[in-house]
């Protein structure tokens, strides 16, 4: 027979190649088999047999003969015999295709016990209970998968029996009501099936392939391939392998096992055992297992053998392996072996340390790390191995862990948290506004019921590093009452809460968090992904910490500084209000002049952290009212002081802001009066605005510092605006400099984030020298959905496979980036060295930025603490194009 219609396979026979033929788990053992890893010998019959039987509807001619041929094998290496009632041999059957579907198809497991075999293995064991309860278990479990007796009417007569004897747990159990019960269920599945249970181990073998094989086309196996994209067509292999006890004795025991340290990534072999027990013990807890350095003194030789395999294991795979192991009688097996799971701090030590034991290249290094993962090393996380309880879930907005206790207004989180009284607290809110900025300063953490990826709440949270859940439409806010409930639990004010704003969590009560420590390993990681990468990565930040703290993280320069969050200090708010309130605009221009300084002290403060790296400034972009008090609150104060005190002066005060804020009240404010239109119609405000960009970077300049700012307008929808503001400003920026008599290389640009602008990209391109995509803005208007109002929207369309994935936190390539696409196209060809960028949240989405390298963007920007992660993100994309170039 040709190899290429060989049916069954010896594990010693293939390799990690043959995954298409031997399914994953049937590669894998027959690869560390044929590194000389003591795996339990066994077989795989292949997925091209699984397509025959579904064709057939029967196992092919002579499969059975060469399943025979095979078993002698296993026989010879174990030293035992299938059906030897002295000495038998159990196999287990498993499934095995060539992608991983866990828990979707069948396993049987101890197959080979009969009447004869189990007194054998009593007699092999000392223990009766051990046998007969792996016997009822085999007879369950044929039942239910292979002969069709669900095991809830097993399940059932055992509940019975406990109750009759009233035995809590299956363990109270002895061994001859075990014996009692499996006859039982013999019996009751002869009645269910009109024939008796087999007894013969080359039956039980042969119908148990046949059900592994039907377990294929099971309805849950479907429709999990029809959601992971599976074709019908691979079928599964069979994994026919000997089973080993580790619970025969006290020269038994099994464990489980990381080549290195999963937690920090030390070069150290880490796990836990147990002597003379079975897996399920260490996982059901019943026993404490040891430190796996016990092993050494307990049993030296069997420590050895096991440390030599993790070093071939690490030889061999190049990674860091999670190996699970059993000794049975002094002989030690590997049963599993893959690459091990690693928290981010451990993946980075674990990669550079590789590189420096000259196991992988630094290019591997580079892109073993999951750019995501580096969060981890920057943020509080929760101490691994930690117990909680999850209440909801919502946006995972700004990552990190956070404990503290829950207050319901900023005010009072100011009060009690960081710089009040210095508590922990979290900030819960049902949405945060601009008010809140003081009080999610004090935060640890922030949790908002509503708002998306890109709310307010979530672009403060990022930028200043502070955990956050935001769109948690599972919790319900009342803030009259000053507490929320969720999933049952009612959090009052003062209660404990926790976050875990990496993963979207609300956990109750206090968690232990370990805070981050950046470690030479990390620093040297980012060293190298510089060294590769051409995409540049700047931040965005809107104040002097920010861009240092950017800095240290390696910010090539600002891409965003958002001018407005300046508006927001206490000192600067009623300027700000009496500016907006102006009726004229040289009352208007009397308010701006009190600004000025502040503006260019705010300019020149970030300017000097930047050291000479170009600051994008981008002018005022949201509709004046977000500066004003919220209209309802006013239309209450207004109320209620017409009802109490009509005589005070405060009323007029109030009724003429009212009015006010009424007059600017807009039905769809992100697509009404902001952006470039705010300019066009109050230029007073961006003119003085530019003045103090220019007025600090001149007096810069002339101190001798580097400065190259870039005046960035928001929200052009067509040229005519650009055109129009571009010449008024760059006029205010002439006198400056003229005034000041010092040159300054500055530049004028705009956003790309309405789609008119990306399709006239060649007539806007005449003027900006450079683009920088607002992919928020860009994202909500290509889709017509609210930035605001998404999170529900976009929750059940993700849920519902509508959308990949949410389009506000990893960029829509097909849609929005097709427009950035026919953009930069059209504007290269007007200004081939037009300077290219993104500022949207996106700019730290991995999977953004290795787009952004492919569509040949200059840079992208992202907050601070996402600037590591754009950093690997970019190197990662040009090991790719490097790799394709090869190729
Ligand atoms: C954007 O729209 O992508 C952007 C960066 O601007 P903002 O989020 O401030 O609207
Ligand atoms: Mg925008």
């Amino acid at each position: 027979m040709s190899q290429k219609e060989k049916q069954v396979w010896l594990f010693a026979e293939g390799n990690a190649s043959m995954r298409d033929l031997l399914g994953g788990k049937g590669a894998n053992l027959a690869e560390m088999t044929n590194i000389g890893l003591p795996v339990p010998p066994g077989f795989v019959i292949t997925t091209a047999v699984c397509n025959e039987y579904t064709r057939l509807g029967r196992l092919p001619d002579g499969l059975m003969e060469d399943v025979k041929t095979a078993l002698k094998d296993v026989e010879a290496k174990m030293g035992k015999g299938f059906g030897d009632a002295k000495n038998p041999l159990l196999v287990s059957v498993r499934s095995g295709a060539r992608f991983s579907m866990p828990g979707m198809m069948d396993t049987i497991l101890n197959l080979g016990l009969n009447e004869s075999t189990i007194e054998g293995l009593i007699k092999l064991t000392n223990d009766g209970r051990f046998v007969y309860d792996a016997y009822r278990r085999f007879v369950m479990m044929f039942g239910d998968v292979v002969l069709g007796v669900p095991k809830e009417k097993c399940e059932h007569l055992f509940s019975e029996m406990k109750e009759k004897l009233g035995a809590k747990q299956d363990t109270d159990v002895d061994a001859d009501h075990l014996k009692e019960l499996t006859q039982q269920f013999k019996s009751l599945i002869q009645s269910q099936i009109g024939r008796s249970f087999p007894n013969d181990p080359m039956e039980q073998l042969q119908l148990a392939i046949e059900a592994v094989f039907r377990s294929w086309n099971n309805p849950r196996a479907i429709v999990y391939r029809r959601r992971e994209k599976i074709s019908d067509d691979l079928g599964t292999a069979v994994n026919v392998q000997s089973m080993v006890f580790g619970n025969m004795g006290n020269d038994c025991g099994t464990g489980v096992a990381f080549t290195r340290n999963a937690s920090n990534g030390d070069a150290h072999v880490f796990g836990e055992y147990l002597m003379n027990a079975q897996g399920e013990d260490v996982v059901a807890g019943v026993r404490t297992p040891m430190p796996i350095a016990d092993l050494e003194r307990e049993n030296p030789k069997i420590y050895r053998q096991f440390d030599d395999i993790c070093k071939k294991l690490e030889d061999h795979y190049h990674d860091m392996m999670d190996i699970e192991f059993t000794i049975e009688t002094g002989r030690l097996y590997i049963l599993q072996c893959r690459v091990g799971k690693r928290t981010g701090p451990a993946a980075v030590k674990i990669a550079v340390d590789m590189v420096r034991e000259g196991r992988i290249s630094k290019d591997e290094a580079l892109l073993r790390v999951n750019p995501d993962m580096l969060d981890q090393c920057l943020h509080p996380v929760i101490t691994p191995g930690s117990k909680y309880h999850v209440i909801a879930r919502g946006l995972p907005a700004g990552p990190g862990a956070a404990t503290g206790i829950a207050v319901f207004d900023a005010g009072r989180a100011a009060e009690l948290g960081k710089g009040g009284k210095g508590q922990h607290v979290i900030l819960v809110r049902a949405d945060t506004s601009p008010d809140d900025l003081k009080g999610m300063l004090a935060s640890e953490g922030v949790l908002t019921e509503r708002g998306g990826m890109t709310s307010h709440a979530a672009l403060v949270a990022r930028g200043f590093g502070i955990p956050t859940v935001a769109g948690c439409t599972a919790i319900r806010v009342n803030d009259e009452a000053r507490q929320f409930t969720a999933d049952g639990a009612v959090i009052k004010e003062g209660d404990a809460i926790s976050l875990n704003g990496t993963l979207g969590e609300v956990i109750e009560g206090a968690v232990e968090v370990q805070d981050p420590e950046l470690t030479d390993e990390f620093g040297t990681l980012l060293q190298w992904a510089n060294e590769k990468k051409r995409l540049g990565v700047r931040t965005n930040a809107d104040t002097p910490a920010d861009a240092e703290l950017a800095i240290r993280f390696g910010a090539e320069g600002i891409g965003l500084c958002r001018t407005e969050h300046m508006f927001f200090a206490p000192e600067r708010r009623p300027i700000v209000q009496a500016m907006i309130l102006a009726e004229t605009t040289e009352e208007r221009k009397a308010q701006l002049d009190l600004l000025l300084p502040f503006q260019r002290s705010d300019f020149e403060g970030i300017f000097k952290a930047m050291a000479g790296r170009p600051v994008t400034v981008r002018l005022i972009d949201p509709p004046l009212h977000e500066f004003l008090p919220h209209l309802d609150e006013l239309r209450v104060s207004v109320l209620e002081l017409q009802l109490t005190d009509r005589s005070s002066p405060k009323l007029k005060e109030q009724e003429k802001l009212l009015h006010k804020v009424e007059s600017m009240h807009e039905v769809n404010p992100m697509l009404g009066l902001r952006g470039v239109r705010l300019s066009i119609l109050f230029p007073e405000i961006v003119e003085m605005q530019v003045t103090a960009i220019m007025e600090a970077a001149a007096a810069l300049t002339k101190q001798g510092a580097e400065v190259h700012p870039e005046i960035m307008i928001p929200l052009v929808g067509t040229v005519n605006e650009l055109s129009l503001i571009q010449s008024q400003l760059d006029a205010v920026v002439k006198k400056v400099l003229a005034k000041a008599d010092v040159p300054v290389d500055y530049k004028f640009g705009t956003m790309i984030e309405v789609p008119r602008a990306a399709l006239t990209a060649g007539e806007i391109a005449k003027y900006a020298e450079f683009f920088s995509f607002g992919t928020n803005d860009l994202t909500q208007t290509v889709y017509a959905i609210s930035r605001d109002d998404a999170g529900t929207i976009i929750s059940e369309y993700v849920e519902k496979k509508i959308f990949p994935a949410d389009p506000f936190q990893t960029l829509d390539q097909v849609g929005v980036g097709r427009l950035m696409q026919i953009c930069i196209e059209d504007a290269k060809k007007v200004r081939p060295d037009i300077k290219l960028g993104i500022c949207g949240e996106h700019g730290g989405d991995p999977d953004t930025v290795k787009f952004c390298d492919r569509i040949g963007l200059t840079y992208v920007s992202c907050s601070p603490y996402r600037v590591p992660i754009a950093r690997l993100a970019a190197a990662q994309a040009q090991i790719k194009t490097d790799h394709s170039a090869d190729k």
